[in-house]
């Protein structure tokens, strides 16, 4: 596909602002299968490591960036810890640009120690952990056979032990699914030995891969937030900026939907409030078949078709 980048956005971030994203991994690999992906259904469920992308062409694509960010973060269609030698993309990512790394993941390589060294290096990591029940785990995420929650958990707590930088704890809610009180009372307990510097409280906010859930609404976040009763937890909210950006290209615009659907509002945010621009770019890509429009929750979003 000749719009293909590894390096995305910067996409207007719930919780890293203007953040450049790098997607290191071929659509949709990932180890687990979370019911609120908001990729799509991961078509190439492992837990084997491998090689994809060239590390100077990921800083190359950077170097040409010229819009404002506050973060470079490692991310994307899929898990970026199966991509191998992160300590090396780290290492360059570091030694050519100025700005924190940051690195999203399900935590569940964190079970290994060879791959906890290859990422000490980090300025910021945003684990997640989405349930502490083996049934749960499994229910919400939906694993690579044979993987214990237990294992996941126990490399968190060692990492921790570790590793210098920020930890930022998420765990994502579904409705019905993991937000049971029992499943709560026994994550308070696992927070505090993993101990985050945050505890990030999330719920489903864009259409996600299987319909049999939804979101929790703010109060009963808040309910939850009061049951674990720890300081570092915060509940993850929008926070659109009105800071202004470049006008996007059409190949920008298709690599942002390419990793995640948005909605008209987040598009033109990112992408410097040129509203006439970005409407106008919008429906030209969908009277081409290159994007589609659908609603979820009452929302209106725009996304690029995974196997386009
Ligand atoms: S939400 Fe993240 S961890 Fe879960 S299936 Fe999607 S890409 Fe994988």
């Amino acid at each position: 596909m000749e719009n293909k980048k590894v390096v995305f956005g910067p996409v207007l971030s719930r919780r890293l602002g203007y953040s450049l994203g790098i997607d290191i991994l071929p659509s949709k690999t990932c180890n687990l299968d979370c019911v609120y992906c908001e990729v799509c259904k991961t078509t190439n469920l492992t837990d084997e490591r491998f090689r994809f992308v060239d590390f100077d062409q990921v800083i190359n694509e950077i170097s040409e960036v010229s819009h404002e960010i506050d973060y470079i973060t490692i991310t994307g269609s899929g898990e970026p810890t199966l991509h191998l030698d992160l300590n090396i993309l780290i290492a360059k990512l570091k030694k050519n640009f100025n700005y924190p790394i940051v690195l999203i993941t399900n935590s569940l390589l964190l079970r290994k120690k060879s791959v906890r060294k290859e990422l000490e290096n980090l300025d910021i990591i945003m684990p997640s952990l989405d349930a502490v029940s083996q049934d749960v785990f499994e229910a919400v995420n939906k694993p690579v056979k044979g993987i214990m929650i237990t294992d996941v958990i126990n490399g968190l707590i060692d990492f921790r032990k570790t590793y210098r930088g920020n930890i930022w704890l998420e765990i994502l809610f579904c409705k019905g699914i993991n937000d049971g009180i029992n499943e709560i009372k026994k994550m308070k307990g696992i927070i505090k030995k993993i101990n985050p510097d945050k505890i990030q409280l999330n719920t489903v906010a864009r259409p996600p891969a299987y319909t049999n859930t939804g979101p929790l609404s703010f109060s009963e976040l808040q309910t939850i937030a009061d049951l674990l009763d720890n300081q570092k937890v915060e509940i993850i909210i929008s926070k659109p900026s009105n800071r202004k950006g470049e006008p996007l290209t059409e190949i920008e615009l298709i690599n942002y939907l390419r990793r995640r659907p948005a909605n008209f509002e987040e598009i033109n945010l990112c992408f410097g409030e040129q509203t006439d621009i970005t409407r106008t770019m919008l429906l030209d890509l969908q009277k081409s078949k290159k994007i589609e429009k659908y609603t979820y929750n009452n929302e209106v979003f725009f996304k690029v078709c995974v196997f386009d």
